[in-house]
């Protein structure tokens, strides 16, 4: 079944409740009236009831005949009695009022201590009030039933619950309309966010809410989404920048490699020059596998998917392994290379793999800016309960606006020199973003001319998330990386 809307909901929320007070009001007021107009009743009987009384007392000594012919006459003149029955002690009828003649009252117990005894009667279509006493005249016992008729009254009452029926429906209607219209006035705001949101899609996410100015609930859930729309527009440009950055760095390599093919194919060739052509075919494709892998890496963190393998490890023994790698590399391009590492192990909580990945990172960027003779230096010491690794080289250095964007995707200070390096931009993106796992922190130090200084700072022991939010891993242009 499909569910009402909030207006009509509301709407019928507001009628139930207003149906309810209604209600409530009614049937209340309609027993007060009723009550006091029954209280009204009795007190007149009461009073009549005392007089009759003190007029039997009076003539406590008079006979019964007498009595009732006194009764017939003064009394009745002097009181305009009209329903008045009175019995002796045996039951039997002393006097009765012409009106009670006709339509006789049936006996009533009484109560033996002169209490009087309230009741509704109806006589010939006619509603009565009528106490019922025992009264006691000296030696005498009388049972005195006195009426007051109650059909102005009972009118009354009647028109009023006929006026709460007949203004019933009106208000409710008039309550139903007024509920319509708050409910409506109050959500009309709450249709034009929807209609605005549903125009929005991924061609025009710069569109925003309309901004309210109510300082309400309404206004917090236009900010609130129009932040949204800010924080999803950055993300969908940044993964389009991407995409674009890494289409056109892997048609680079491709367009390379289909060049050299289509050259070698052109006309028969020796052996040595085939072997040429597939060399740089091979080097290309290597480049191109790197790239893709690296990309792949940054997609995966982009995800958040990426979980680490923490354990705990000796920073020392994995530095030293790969000081060894990087030594031979170092004697090959005639660049010196000096591992300044301490004796005792520095025990971490670390990925092993991933921290690996970030020192090689750093070496083969320092290998690759340090031009011959230079110097490239690994240190790794502990200070105040944290690792800092330290990659330093006297290489051209980088200029201090590039200080600030080398760690964003895609960003080379010599593009083209850059490229022949075998480099695509993305290697600081990658190592920054694995220091953040480790919740670490990447800096670098550089003056050019003078070389580099990259220091890795990790807590000695790390709490680490499974994976990184994305917003850590510094899509476009984080300066310096520091937790
Ligand atoms: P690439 O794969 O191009 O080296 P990186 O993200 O590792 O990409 O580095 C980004 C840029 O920062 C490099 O293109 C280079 O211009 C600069 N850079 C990185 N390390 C050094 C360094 N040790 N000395 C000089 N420039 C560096």
């Amino acid at each position: 079944m499909k569910r009402l809307s909030i207006g009509s909901r509301l709407t019928l929320w507001y009628l139930a409740i207003f149906l309810l007070a209604e209600l409530i009001f009614g049937v209340g007021m309609w027993f007060i009236l009723r009550q006091n107009v029954y209280d009204i009743a009795d007190q007149v009987l009461k009073d009549q009831a005392s007089d009759l009384e003190r007029f039997l007392q009076a003539r406590q000594d008079v006979s019964t005949p007498e009595l009732e012919a006194e009764l017939s006459e003064d009394y009745k003149i002097e009181s305009s009695e009209d329903y008045l029955q009175i019995s002796d002690a045996d039951g039997d009828s002393i006097y009765r009022s012409r009106f009670l003649e006709d339509y006789p009252l049936p006996p009533v117990p009484v109560d033996p201590q002169g209490k009087p005894r309230y009741e509704n009667r109806k006589l010939g279509h006619r509603s009565f009030r009528f106490i019922s006493k025992r009264m006691l005249a000296g030696k005498r016992v009388y049972t005195v039933q006195l009426g007051h008729p109650m059909h102005e009254e009972i009118e009354t009452l009647d028109d009023f619950r006929k006026y709460l029926l007949g203004f019933a429906p009106i208000l409710l209607l008039g309550a139903s309309g007024v509920g319509y219209w708050l409910s409506h006035r109050a959500l009309a705001p709450v249709d034009a966010l929807a209609r605005t949101a549903r125009t929005i899609s991924g061609h025009n996410l710069s569109s925003r809410l309309e901004t309210l100015t109510t300082g309400d609930e309404l206004q917090r859930l236009s900010d609130t989404l129009n932040e949204m729309l800010a924080r999803i527009e950055s993300a969908f440009l940044r993964i389009t920048e991407f995409t674009a950055d890494a289409s056109h760095e892997l048609r680079t390599p491709i367009a390379l490699i289909h060049t050299e093919a289509e050259l070698a194919l052109r006309r028969s060739r020796d052996e040595s020059e085939y072997r040429d052509a597939l060399q740089h075919i091979l080097v290309e494709s290597d480049r191109t596998a790197k790239l893709i892998e690296e990309l792949l890496a940054l997609a995966r963190a982009d995800s958040g998917g990426e979980a680490l393998n923490i354990q705990s490890l000796d920073l020392v023994t994995l530095l030293r392994e790969s000081a060894s790698k990087w030594a031979q590399v170092a004697s090959l391009r005639n660049l010196q290379f000096e591992d300044r590492l301490p004796a005792a192990p520095l025990p971490l909580m670390a990925d092993g793999s991933a921290l690996r990945r970030v020192i090689d990172i750093l070496l083969d960027n320092a290998f690759k800016y340090t031009p011959v003779p230079g110097k490239v230096t690994l240190s790794a010491e502990e200070i105040n309960g944290r690792v800092v690794v330290s990659v330093q080289d006297t290489g051209g250095g980088i200029a201090p606006e590039d200080q600030a964007r080398i760690f964003e995707r895609f960003y080379r200070v010599d593009k083209a020199r850059s490229r022949e390096l075998g480099g695509a931009g993305l290697g600081l993106a990658i190592a920054q973003w694995i220091v953040h796992l480790h919740k670490g922190s990447i800096t670098v130090k550089s003056e050019l001319g003078r070389g580099s200084l990259f220091q890795v700072n990790l807590p000695a022991v790390v709490l680490v998330s499974a994976a990184a939010p994305p917003s850590k891993l510094n899509p476009g242009g984080e300066k310096r990386s520091s937790h």
